[in-house]
């Protein structure tokens, strides 16, 4: 039995390639002091907000706003927490700046910097994730991701990283 797909042939593809064109940029700068925050809070995740523009696509870093890891629990060490009340405060800085929230960033002390099945299960789609490689203290790679709209995995954009 044959069974047939009632989705346009070429959605996917169509879908994919604008994925792979995505990229969010940021200064050296700024990548500095989300490391320096994610090193801070070794041996626990440290987290904040990206705050930029994005413009026709055109997805910019202009401030970072660290958020103290609000989670008590002993699960702290790998369960970075934003809350409500972290995205209320960042949405307001935000505004004042004219900017927008774009994304998150978040170390992973002593693991890779890819998302976990917990980040999964808590990113929005359209945001930014930052993910920072924090090893024995020591930052040593950031890599940036996207969730799918239908939040089924994430795909990675490129870090730009500039000068200036
Ligand atoms: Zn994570």
């Amino acid at each position: 039995m044959v069974s047939i797909n009632p989705e346009p042939v070429n959605a996917p593809q169509a879908e994919e390639a604008k994925l792979e064109t995505r990229r969010l940029k940021l200064t050296k700068a700024l990548l500095d002091q989300i490391w320096v925050h994610g090193e801070a809070a070794y041996p626990e995740e440290g987290a904040g907000l990206l705050l930029g523009s994005d413009i026709n696509g055109e997805r910019q870093v202009t401030a970072i706003l660290p958020i103290d890891n609000a989670r008590e629990d002993t699960a702290r060490h790998n369960r970075y927490l934003i809350t409500a009340q972290d995205m209320l405060a960042g949405e307001q800085q935000a505004m004042r700046l004219g900017l927008d929230i774009v994304g998150v960033f978040h170390s992973h002390p002593d693991h890779p910097n890819q998302p976990s099945e917990f980040d999964r299960q808590w990113a929005l789609p359209w945001f930014s994730y930052v993910i920072t490689s924090v090893a024995q203290g020591a930052a040593h790679g950031s890599r940036s991701w996207r969730l799918a709209d239908d939040r089924s995995q994430f795909t990675e954009e490129i870090l730009f990283v500039t000068n200036e």
